[in-house]
């Protein structure tokens, strides 16, 4: 599968927002956010005029991003938020979030996005019991999602527990830490969501 692998760090310079995908550096003074606060490569630090395409096109490009997906992906989860009932933009938010990767990082199982997605190839992580292989899978309500007893004491796996211990866990999942396992409780509200991304730009590029 193609898979991004460029510095992560540009990509947060070229949002000018930490999109924490680095793990624990995200939290200390090396983050390249603290450090160089405005876009990579020669002109990054000229006066840019946005038009209102590339104001959209950012936004997008931002939550792709965030989620660490690639374009045909995410254009995947927009027609099948735009299928789905209700608000388009908020469908589409909630779908990135019931991914099985970024519930295991919001578990804090994991230190990234990233980190999450290998742990799930390589089998270290089991809904309801049953060990599920694919990132991309999406978690119900009240489904279980814990890690394999095998992999429990993995160094990786308890270091990430621990940092995430700072970042605190949303209020639409449930975690019993000290089983290793946790389910979404609710779908997440909207106003539950406190990155700041603006959806309907997104909706808005999609729809030009
Ligand atoms: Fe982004 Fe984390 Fe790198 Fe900071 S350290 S720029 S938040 S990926």
């Amino acid at each position: 599968m193609a898979r991004n692998l460029g510095p992560v760090c540009r990509l947060c310079r070229r949002e000018g927002l930490k999109l924490f995908l680095k793990g624990e550096r995200c939290y200390t003074d090396k983050c390249a956010i603290e450090r160089r606060n405005y876009p990579p490569g020669a002109h990054g630090q000229a006066r840019t005029r946005f038009s209102e395409f590339s104001i959209r096109l950012r936004e997008k490009q931002k939550v792709k991003r965030i989620y660490r997906m690639l374009e045909k992906q995410f254009a995947g989860y927009f027609d099948n938020a735009e299928r789905m009932p209700g608000i388009t933009g908020e469908n589409l938010l909630v779908l990135l979030e019931r991914r099985l990767d970024n519930v295991v990082y919001r578990l804090g199982f994991a230190s990234s996005i990233a980190q999450a997605r290998q742990l799930v190839r390589h089998g270290h992580i089991e809904v309801d019991g049953k060990p599920v292989t694919i990132p991309s899978a999406l978690v119900n309500l009240n489904q279980v999602v814990s890690i394999a007893e095998k992999s429990r004491q993995k160094k990786a796996i308890v270091e990430a527990i621990e940092l995430s211990q700072r970042r605190g866990l949303p209020a639409w999942i449930s975690l019993e830490r000290d089983q290793f396992r946790g389910s979404l409780k609710a779908l997440p509200a909207r106003s539950e969501l406190t990155m700041p991304i603006s959806e309907k730009l997104i909706v808005e590029h999609y729809s030009r």
